[in-house]
């Protein structure tokens, strides 16, 4: 039985790494796929992980229509036997749908992989769809670290080395954009995202480098502007 299945978690957390391990398995057992991907750092139409391992993959765009894509795919005579869709909480809740169309009417198996919410703590709509409409949905165990060692549950927008919670909800990170300064993404705890406080904002309060603030008395909330 094919099911859609939806890998969670923050940035970090080892999602494409687990992507391409998936694809590596079907692979050895002689299945043949397509890859599907978004936005990934390493550019277009790849899907990358951050241990230096990359794939060619489809890029998706919001046009883009999963159902036709595969059934243009078995229509030439190639097999579609699973479908593994990165970066995936950037996809439309349509696009999500049609992925579901994919397993419950073709029998193809669809492993999705995305961040569950953006720096505002808010679920993205690709993500949001995905946990409505999964078979199943599970909490990569791979866990990031915050900078205080805590585990990482919460993603953090940077600009300019500066924690935000405002803005656009998809912004690609390490591009310099003229408008919005150098944008960056960090993973914290809770605690710390709410205290806005990322690791450059810790080393300055704290005296040493070496000595990051653990107590919290040491990270006051900041004001809200
Ligand atoms: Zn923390």
């Amino acid at each position: 039985m094919a099911d859609l299945v939806f890998f969670s978690g923050t940035m970090d957390c080892g999602k494409s790494t687990l992507a391409l391990q998936i694809d590596h398995n079907q692979r050895a057992r002689d299945r043949q796929g397509l890859i599907f991907t978004k936005l990934d750092r390493a550019g277009q139409s790849v899907l990358s992980s951050r241990l230096g391992l990359e794939t060619e993959a489809v890029e998706v765009d919001d046009d883009l229509d999963f159902w036709d894509v595969v059934v243009d795919c078995l229509t030439a005579g190639a097999r579609v036997d699973y479908v593994i869709c990165d970066e995936a909480q950037f996809y439309t809740p349509r696009q999500v749908e049609q992925l579901a169309r994919l397993v419950d009417e073709l029998g193809i198996e669809v492993t999705a992989f995305g961040i569950t919410a953006d720096f505002r703590t808010e679920l993205f709509p690709g993500s949001r769809r995905l946990v409505e409409l999964a078979d199943r949905v599970e909490v990569l165990q791979v866990e990031a670290l915050c900078w205080c060692g805590r585990r990482a549950t919460h993603n953090a927008r940077i600009v300019d080395g500066v924690m935000v919670v405002e803005g656009e909800q998809v912004v690609v990170g390490d591009t310099a954009t003229a408008s919005e300064g150098v944008v960056e993404y960090e993973v914290l705890c809770r605690r710390h995202h709410m205290r806005r406080m990322n690791s450059h904002a810790a080393r300055a309060a704290s005296p040493s480098p070496d000595t990051l603030p653990f107590d919290l008395d040491a990270c006051p909330v900041p004001p809200r502007r």
